[in-house]
Order: structure tokens, then sequence, then C-alpha cells
């Protein structure tokens, strides 16, 4: 086996398995040489990767989709982008390369590991993105604003790097992705390391306070116990739930809330839809039940899905989805937003996604997929 694949494999499961790196399935990796580019398989999680789940694809073929003209509707643009991109795959047939995977191309480096830090993201999703950015790493990293995910991701990121490398004559190693996370490239997997353990002793400086507690215990809640009377959509759903210190802080009132009440990342969506909800308390079971039953409808027939994640006031979070295994993913996802948020604190607080780039996500197919794959 190439040599560099089995490198890639190594620091793929070490990033993989530390969950302030990545959440659920998260993140892609890559190698390339001259010719060719192992990138993770959409849906496949990093922490248990074994040379076959990348797929390999042909960089000359890769090279067309920078080339061509592609619709200017956003769904057919991505469609045709993803025929060429399956036209490019050497082997595996049968597995999906990852959505980034022009944008690992596009990178001179051999090695990519593309992750969405907690911290990062606490810098990434907060008002004052760009400016922290700007001093904290100054010339030494790319900042790309929040642009929407696929083809025009991959087209604004290779500008960046055209601009980059004209003004400095090297690419960045390091790009950060505006409510999204960063990309960190090198010829050898110890500078990955390397680079990544700088980029979070920086941030790290800049945080205030302590993460508040997060030993979790399980929540009980007659929400959790007959989830399936708020709403006939949740038939046959599971519901789970935890408090903590962390969580105890947002939901303390709905004003508190508005801090992480909506999505910060493509991902947050992907794993729990796009905006969160707040239920007050009450006094008896059977009032908890009537105002949840009236909140969920109208979430309902605002957003047209229901939603997986619930705050029940002074109490904890609830997480709603068609298995266990589905569930307990909302919930680890649904976490790190509140870290987010947390950290957010430090940098004029969190900057969430806004509608439109909530609506590309929510029809996104690419996307429809890898919520398919979490719940495999
Ligand atoms: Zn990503």
């Amino acid at each position: 086996m190439d040599n560099g694949l089995q490198q890639l494999v190594e620091i793929s499961r070490i990033f993989g398995a530390d969950s302030s790196y990545v959440i659920a399935g998260g993140g892609n990796t890559s190698y390339k040489n001259e010719e060719k580019i192992w990138i993770k398989a959409s849906g496949i999680s990093l922490a248990t990767i074994d040379e076959s789940g990348f797929v390999c694809l042909s960089r000359e073929k890769l090279g067309v989709i920078s080339k061509k003209e592609y619709s200017g509707d956003p769904l057919l643009r991505e469609n045709e982008v993803k025929a060429d991109l399956y036209e490019a795959i050497i082997s595996p047939k049968e597995l999906r390369p990852s959505v980034e995977t022009s944008l690992h191309d596009l990178i001179g480096y051999r090695f990519v590991v593309h992750t969405h830090p907690t911290k990062v993201n606490g810098v990434m999703c907060s008002q004052q993105a760009e400016a922290v950015c700007k001093s904290l790493f100054g010339q030494t990293a790319l900042f790309v604003p929040y642009t929407d995910p696929g083809y025009i991701l991959f087209k604004k990121v290779g500008e960046g790097i055209r601009e980059f490398k004209e003004i400095r004559g090297h690419e960045p190693q390091i790009i950060f992705l505006e409510n999204h996370g960063v990309f960190v490239a090198a010829d050898t997997t110890d500078e990955i390391n390397f680079i990544y353990d700088q980029i979070m002793t920086k941030i790290d400086a800049k945080l205030v306070d302590e993460l508040p507690c997060n030993k979790k215990t399980e929540l009980e809640s007659v929400l959790i116990d007959q989830v399936e009377k708020l709403h006939p959509g949740f038939a046959g759903y599971t519901a789970m739930g935890f408090k903590c210190d962390l969580h105890r802080r947002f939901v303390s009132d709905e004003e508190i809330f508005k801090k992480a009440n909506k999505s910060f990342t493509p991902d947050d969506i992907v794993y729990c839809k796009a905006h969160y909800l707040y239920i007050p308390s009450q006094t008896t079971e059977e009032e908890i039940l009537k105002t949840a039953s009236e909140k969920v409808t109208a979430y309902y027939n605002t957003y047209g899905y229901l939603p997986k994640v619930l705050a029940l006031q002074g109490e904890g979070i609830i997480g709603i989805e068609d298995s266990p295994k589905s569930a307990r993913n909302v919930l680890d996802v649904y976490e790190n937003i509140l870290k987010i948020s947390f950290y957010t604190e430090n940098f004029g607080g969190p900057k969430f996604l806004n509608d439109e780039q909530i609506a590309f996500i929510d029809n996104w197919e690419v996307e429809n997929y890898r919520r398919k794959m979490a719940k495999s």
C-alpha cells in the first residue's frame, strides 16, 4: 500500500476520535500524489476509518471541474458537478467521495485534514470571526467568509488561494471557513499536527472563562416518555435527554436560549435541523405535554418539518430522532452548538447562519445523503 495512504489513515483516526475536532460523521481528510487523490468517503466516520473508507480519484479528471462552465441554477449546477466528480472516481465506484473533494484537490500540499474544532468554531461562528482571525494568525492563514457549500465554496477558496499565493509566494497551510471550520494542509502529517497545536494554543489564550461542567446525567421528562403524544409525526421515534451545567446555562430562560436557538454550521443542520425549540416549564405534566405539543405543531407549520431538539426550561436538552443512535447524534451535535455559543462570548457573541444560507442546505441533496448515511 502507498505509504502516504497509511499515514492518512493514522492521522484521520486520531482527529476522528477526538470529539473536540469532529462530531458524528463530520470532517474529512485526504492525501494526494501527482496523479491521484485519496479522500474520505461521504458518511464514513474518521474515527474508525481504514483504507477502504477512502475513495481514489483521478486529479486530471477533477481538474475538469475548475475549468468547466456549469448551470446558473444552484441545484442543477450541483448535480452537474456531482456527475463530473463521479466521472473522476478510480475506485471504489460504489462509495461517494466527500462533497469537499475538489476543494482538497485544489490545495497543493500532500495531506489535508479538515475538521470542525469546537474552539475554532467559537471564533468562526462569532461576530468577530474575520477580525480575530487576522489578529491571531495575521498573514499565515486564509480567511474565507461564509459561502454556500459545494461548487461556489470551491470557487471562492480557489480564488483565495491564488490571491494568497500571488502576495506571499506560497499557498496557505491554514484555511479558516466562517461558520464551518478549518482546513490544515502540509506535506507531512507531523506538520499537520504541529499546525493544529499552534491554532489551538492561540485560541486558548483568548478564552476567558472555562466551559461549564458538562458531566451529563440523564434527563427525565414526560416529553421523553411520551414523545409520540407531541405530534403524530413522532410515531415510532426515540427521545433522549441530558442535563448538565452547560445545558442549564442556556435553558434558564427564553432570552438566554436565543444564543443557541439556531444553527451555526451546515453540519448542525444536517444532524439537528436549523431551529431549536424552547419549551417553557409548567407546573403539571399534563400542561407540559400540552404546551410542548402546541409548540411542536407551530414549529411544524412554520418550517415544514418536525424539530429534533427541544430545550426544556430549567431542565436540559431533548433530542428526538427515528432511532436511539440518531437521537444520540442529535444530542452530541447540539451540545457542541452550546459550547460554540459559549466560546463566541469571547468574540462579540454568536453569529448564526441566516435564512437564505439555511434554505440552501435544506434543499441540498448531497446533505440529505449524508443524513441518510449517518443513520445507517
Ligand atoms: Zn466541513
